[in-house]
């Protein structure tokens, strides 16, 4: 399976900063292209600060040279649910879709109860019964 580690390079961005094609890695177990989770970028808004750009760890934005404008490259790169690059644009030029879309999601895949799979083996079961072992979290 596919892991950002081992994500085939495709390039490099006008930084020269490596790009991986990360559309490949699934999400809990979904295929990433079929989850519309992407920035969307207002222009009317903005104002080329470049902070989404330089920050964003998994590449999706890119520097257009010809338009001189940042520019949404690699959607299938973001983080699902990931809202960083919104939350720390000055402009508010950065959109997503509606946290319902996510949460619906969550709740198709088990991803709670997945997660949480995961993490049981570092519980305490001095702290915890093995009915709440069994039954948390009471997701499905
Ligand atoms: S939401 Fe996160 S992963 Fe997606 S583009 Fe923004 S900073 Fe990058
Ligand atoms: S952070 Fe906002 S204003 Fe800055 S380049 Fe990105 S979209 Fe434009």
């Amino acid at each position: 399976m596919s892991t950002p580690e081992n994500a085939p390079v495709i390039g490099k961005d006008a930084l020269g900063r490596v790009v991986k094609d990360l559309s490949m890695v699934p999400w809990w177990g979904m295929d990433r292209p079929e989850i519309k989770w992407y920035p969307t970028i207002d222009y009317d808004k903005c104002a080329t600060c470049g902070i989404c750009f330089v920050t964003c760890g998994r590449r999706v934005f890119d520097f257009d040279a010809k338009d001189k404008k940042v520019v949404v490259a690699y959607p299938d790169n973001c983080m699902v649910a990931c809202q960083t690059c919104a939350n720390l644009c000055p402009t508010g030029a950065i959109s997503f879709p509606d946290a319902s879309y996510i949460k619906t999601l969550v709740a198709r895949n088990k991803v709670v109860k997945k997660a949480f799979e995961i993490i049981r083996p570092l519980l305490s079961k001095e702290n915890l019964s093995e009915e709440e072992v069994e039954t948390k979290p009471n997701m499905e």
